[in-house]
């Protein structure tokens, strides 16, 4: 019964959100396009884009080529990193209600400006970055997830949210430094279905991307599990001003 009501509840939500007009994700105003901003915030959002080091994905010096120097002289486990947008207060407040809000039409909209960051392969699947179960469970779901739903949606490539499992609980990352941040991440990940990403490029999703640390510990996971490479698309991104491309 409790399953049938949830189905119920899930199906009624999705005819609300056909039925309604489509509303900007950033102030709530009505919106032409679906899943789209509003003039006023698509000019307020900071835009990160495809251009940069074709690694790293942040700006390059004019010395630089296609790659920084800081990804040739260590070359990251990711190979390719690209986030829709930078973090600020209103990209914030969407991460936020990804997890407490309208989830779904939230997780499209990100999607909707994620999407044209990935250049899926052949052999490419959707992983998002997992949750630890205890925060599963009190959470109900996991917002990465959603958002890796609705990228293989448009991307038509599959998302695989059960590959990689987190096996313990990390706390929260802020404030700590790199090392800090690398260290309690370190092992944390591990991969649950090794079938499922042998020879593959694995594409991460995740929300928000601060120092990577928690993706370079997937990636560590992923490529161990015999992984033939590992990208990441975020929806946001920390990044300083001076990295901001314009
Ligand atoms: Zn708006
Ligand atoms: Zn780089």
């Amino acid at each position: 019964m409790d399953g049938f009501g949830a189905l119920v509840r899930t199906c009624a939500r999705s005819a609300l959100d056909f039925a309604l007009p489509p509303r900007c994700a950033g102030c709530g105003t009505i919106v032409p396009d679906v899943h789209s901003f509003c003039a006023e915030c698509w000019m307020q959002v900071e835009f990160i884009g495809d251009g940069g080091c074709d690694c790293c994905g942040l700006p390059l010096q004019a010395t630089e080529q296609s790659t920084c120097a800081r990804c040739l002289a260590k070359p990251p486990r990711i190979a390719r990193s690209r986030s829709a947008v930078a973090y600020d207060d209103l990209s914030r407040s969407l991460a936020v209600r990804l997890k407490y809000g309208r989830k779904v039409a939230i997780a499209r909209t990100m999607a909707h400006y994620m999407a044209s960051l990935v250049k899926p392969e052949r052999e490419s699947i959707l992983v998002p970055v997992p949750l630890h179960r205890t925060r599963l469970w009190t959470r109900g779901f996991n917002q990465s997830a959603l958002v890796a739903r609705e990228l293989s949606r448009r991307l038509d490539i599959a998302a695989h949210p059960m590959v990689l499992k987190r096996t313990r609980r990390t706390p929260p990352l802020k404030g700590m430094s790199a090392l800090q941040r690398r260290k309690t991440v370190a092992g944390a990940f591990e991969v649950a279905d090794k079938a499922a990403v042998v020879g593959k490029t694995i594409i991460l999703v995740d929300d928000v991307l601060t120092t990577g640390s928690t993706a370079e510990a997937c990636a560590r996971a992923l490529k161990r599990a015999g992984a033939a490479r590992v990208e990441l698309v975020s929806w946001a991104r920390v990044v300083k001003p001076s990295q901001l491309m314009r």
